[in-house]
C-alpha cells in the first residue's frame, strides 16, 4: 500500500463539527457537544454518542458544548472533542501526520485561534491552518473568491452569523453576530412561555423551527401540535402553535442578523457595493434554510440573495478545497495578515 497523508479539514461549528478528508469528502458530521462528569469533569463521550447520553444516564452526567456562543467557552472540552473526532477519522490508514485546515468563527480572539491550533497539532496533526469560516463558507458555496469582485457571504450557523465580504481573496469587510439558530430557538421558547404559559425543551423548539418556523409569509400556513410542562400547574400539556405564531415569535432576532447584513454593506467600499448589487449575497449555514429568509432579506437589503447548494456543508467542503495546491495557501496567508490586522 502506498503512503499517503491524510489532508484534513475540521469546521468546527457551534452546532455541528465536521470533517472533510481529501480524497473522500466528508467522513464525520456531528454535534459539537461532549458528555462529562459533572463533578470531576471526566469525559464520556463526544458528538453523537454525547447527545444520545444527555437525558439517559444518571444526571451527574452533562452535555457541554465547547463553543457555545460561536467562542470557544471551553477550552479543555474544545481540545477534547477536536482530539476523539481526529482520533476517529485518522484511526486507519494514516501513515504520516496529516496536514489540517480548521475553520473557527470569525469572532474568536488570537489566543482562541490558538488554542485550536493547539489542539489540532496534539492531536497529531503535521501542520495546521486556521481559517475563517466565512472565507471556507465563500469558497464552499463555490463563490469566485479569488476575483477582483465584492462577494457576500452570510454564514448563519448556531451561535453566530457571520456576514462578509470577500474579493481578491481576502475579507474585505465582516460582521458577527451572536444572534443564530440557537437564539432563534430561544426566541420560540420565550414566545410560548408568555403567549401560552408552557413550558418546552431546546429540542422541542428547534423542531418547531424546522417544522413550521418562516419568517416570511408562506402561502401555506401549517400548525404543530407540541408538549411541554405547565408553567402554573406543572403538568405535561399540549398546545397547537401555528406558523403566523412562530413567525412573530423570530422576528427579533432576524433583525439583529439583519443589522448585521446592513452593516457589513455599509463598511464596503463602493466599488465593492457595486458588484454585490449584482452578484447579490449567498447564505450558508443551517439558518440558510429558515422559510422565506432569502426572500426577507432580499426584501430588506434590495439585492438578489441565494442559498447555497449544501448549504451545512460549505464551510467543510470549503476547507477541502483550501487544502488543494498553492492558490490556497495564498488565501490563507492573506487571510491570516487580515485577520492579524483587525485585532
Ligand atoms: P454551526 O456552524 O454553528 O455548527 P450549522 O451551520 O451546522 O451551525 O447550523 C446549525 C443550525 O442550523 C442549528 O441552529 C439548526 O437548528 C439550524 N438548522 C438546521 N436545519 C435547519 C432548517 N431546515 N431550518 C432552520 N434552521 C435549521
Ligand atoms: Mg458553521
Amino acid at each position: 500500500m502506498a503512503f499517503f497523508s491524510k489532508d484534513i479539514g475540521i469546521d468546527l461549528g457551534t452546532a455541528n463539527t465536521l470533517i472533510y478528508v481529501k480524497g473522500k469528502g466528508i467522513v464525520l458530521r456531528e454535534p459539537s457537544v461532549v458528555a462529562i462528569t459533572r463533578y470531576n469533569k471526566e469525559v464520556h463521550a463526544v458528538g453523537y454518542d454525547a447527545k444520545e447520553m444527555v437525558g439517559k444516564t444518571p444526571d451527574n452526567i452533562i452535555a457541554v458544548k465547547p463553543l457555545k456562543d460561536g467562542v470557544i467557552s471551553d477550552y479543555k472540552m474544545t481540545y477534547e472533542m477536536i482530539r476523539r473526532f481526529l482520533q476517529k477519522v485518522l484511526k486507519s490508514g494514516a501513515f504520516t501526520k496529516p496536514r489540517v485546515v480548521a475553520c473557527v468563527p470569525s469572532g474568536v480572539t488570537e489566543v482562541e485561534r490558538r488554542a485550536v491550533e493547539e489542539a489540532v497539532i496534539q492531536s497529531g496533526a503535521k501542520e495546521v491552518y486556521v481559517v475563517e469560516e466565512s472565507m471556507a463558507a465563500a469558497v464552499g458555496a463555490n463563490m469566485n473568491v479569488a476575483d477582483p469582485l465584492g462577494n457576500m457571504v452570510l454564514d448563519i450557523g448556531g451561535g453566530t452569523s457571520e456576514a462578509a465580504v470577500i474579493s481578491l481573496g481576502a475579507i474585505v469587510t465582516a460582521k458577527s453576530v451572536r444572534v443564530a439558530g440557537n437564539a432563534f430557538d430561544e426566541a420560540i421558547t420565550n414566545f410560548i412561555k408568555k403567549k401560552h404559559n408552557l413550558l418546552i425543551g431546546e429540542r422541542t423548539a428547534e423542531e418547531i423551527k424546522i417544522g413550521i418556523g418562516s419568517v416570511y409569509k408562506v402561502e401555506e400556513e401549517s400548525t404543530m401540535e407540541v408538549r411541554g410542562r405547565d408553567c402554573l400547574t406543572g403538568l405535561p400539556r399540549n398546545i397547537v402553535v401555528t406558523s403566523e405564531e412562530i413567525r412573530e415569535a423570530l422576528m427579533e432576532p432576524i433583525e439583529v442578523v439583519i443589522d448585521a447584513i446592513k452593516v457589513t454593506l455599509e463598511n464596503t467600499p463602493p466599488e465593492l457595493s457595486a458588484d454585490i448589487v449584482i452578484q447579490g449575497i449567498t447564505l450558508t449555514g443551517g439558518g440558510a434554510y429558515l422559510r422565506g429568509l432569502d426572500k426577507l432579506i432580499a426584501e430588506r437589503t434590495l439585492l438578489p440573495v441565494k442559498i447555497a447548494e449544501d448549504a451545512l456543508e460549505c464551510v467543510a467542503k470549503g476547507a477541502g478545497i483550501l487544502l488543494e495546491g498553492i492558490d490556497t495557501l495564498r488565501i490563507l496567508q492573506t487571510d491570516r495578515k487580515n485577520r492579524i490586522n483587525r485585532w
